[in-house]
């Protein structure tokens, strides 16, 4: 059974050391953090354990650093946190050892720690018992609400977890679990997948759990022409996927009449030139992004289903340039459109939160924006997440 933050009594935690497990793998430039979507995500947890009177710990990594590299210091969160919560939030230069137990006796009830970067150690990634051991020695009580991470079978995400006797899960973690499963599981109808991106292959786990559920699989970006060439369609220079070219024609044969794909492309030779084409791509061109006619058929399919649900992963086209942002522009309105008239929309993916908000959409017009890439996938593709599964317990 998993069970959550709340399921506790708030007297449980008063002067307790609860160390909670985030995911502040966030964009730093310059020593300041540029995108804190994933620190504000936890906040209702922070707060949550800071009325309560524990001495909150926060664990988290950053990048992947191969040594205690001050780039990747978690050192800046710390002063972005503290400006979110308007509350101290104390940051130290290690995740274990004597100075980290000695700052975590002398903190106050109801006050906040951030350790540093968890990755600055190896035995991090290993899962090393020893490692466990120490982080599992920081806390009486073990919270992850990084969800982002729990498809990683590291020490701070699984093997020190079962060394708690209370470990939970944080209001994030908790929704993320919610809507995934229930897009999963039971989504409402219509169920509309809108997927782009360049990898096939990250995809294909989550493609075959929710293609036999879905209505309608919109698919653009460079994953469409895989799929195109399966139809027999020429696709000229774009980006093909030979190994999941398989896959992608079975899919076509079961499950064909669902699948809408581009029937125009913004193509180009060079990336400086641009143009359209129909139907064909020619050789020596390479299509970076769906055509009008493909965005106003997307649109109106997208933005036409206001009752259901709707999942998107993955740009249209590479939105980071210009000239071939305009269909992932456009897809990320008409999710704005569909959730105004009340479809249940989900966002995942890191290069589509990244569109979503290149878009001018905000995130208030998205039922849920899930933190995470691959573990979002993940969890849909139905593997096992080893930072969820270290949670639960037999009782
Ligand atoms: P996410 O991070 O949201 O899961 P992906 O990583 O799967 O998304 O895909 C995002 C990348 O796909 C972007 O960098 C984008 O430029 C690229 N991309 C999308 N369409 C094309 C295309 N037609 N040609 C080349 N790259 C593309
Ligand atoms: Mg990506």
């Amino acid at each position: 059974m998993l069970r959550s933050i709340s399921d506790l009594d708030d007297i449980q935690y008063y002067g307790k050391k609860v160390l909670v497990r985030v995911d502040f793998n966030v964009n730093i430039s310059n020593g300041v953090v540029t995108e804190d979507y994933r620190i504000r995500s936890v906040i209702p947890t922070i707060e949550y354990l800071v009325k309560r009177g524990a001495k909150v710990i926060l664990a988290s990594h950053l990048g992947r650093p191969k040594f205690r590299d001050q780039n990747n210091s978690l050192a800046p969160v710390a002063v972005r946190l503290k400006e979110i919560l308007n509350r101290n939030v104390d940051f130290i230069d290690d995740c274990i050892g004597k100075e980290v137990y000695r700052k975590i006796e002398k903190l106050n009830f109801g006050n906040i720690l951030l350790l540093e970067n968890l990755r600055y150690h190896p035995e991090e990634q290993n899962d090393d018992p020893e490692f466990c051991k120490a982080i599992a020695s920081l806390a009486d009580i073990y919270v992850s609400d990084a969800f982002s991470t729990s498809h990683r079978k590291h020490a701070s995400t699984y093997g020190a977890v079962k060394n708690f006797d209370i470990r939970l899960s944080g209001f994030s973690l908790k929704k993320e679990i919610e809507y995934l499963s229930m897009i999963r599981y039971n989504p409402r109808k219509p169920f509309t997948l809108v997927v782009g991106g360049s990898k096939i292959k990250d995809k294909i786990g989550a493609l075959e759990n929710l293609l036999p559920k879905a209505d309608k699989l919109l698919i653009g970006g460079a994953a469409a022409y895989t799929f195109l060439k399966a139809k027999g369609f020429k696709i000229g220079d774009s980006l093909f996927d030979e190994e999941h070219f398989d896959w992608v024609t079975k899919a076509l044969s079961s499950f064909g009449e669902k699948i809408l794909l581009p029937v125009d492309h913004i193509v180009s030779s060079d990336e400086n030139s641009f143009t359209t084409v129909t139907g064909d791509i020619p050789d020596g061109m390479c299509g970076f992004d769906i055509g009008n006619e493909t965005s106003r058929i997307f649109s109106s399919e997208i933005g036409g289903n206001g009752f259901g649900t709707i999942f998107w992963n993955g740009p249209m086209g590479m939105f980071e340039v210009g000239q071939f942002a305009g269909g992932t522009m456009n897809v990320a309105k008409s999710m704005a459109l569909a959730f105004w008239r009340g479809a249940m929309t989900l966002v995942g993916g890191g290069d589509t939160i990244a569109a979503l908000k290149k878009s001018g959409v905000s995130e208030s017009e998205v039922t849920h924006l899930s933190t995470g890439g691959g573990a979002t996938l993940r969890f849909l593709a139905g593997d096992k997440m080893p930072g969820i599964e270290a949670l639960e317990q037999v009782n």
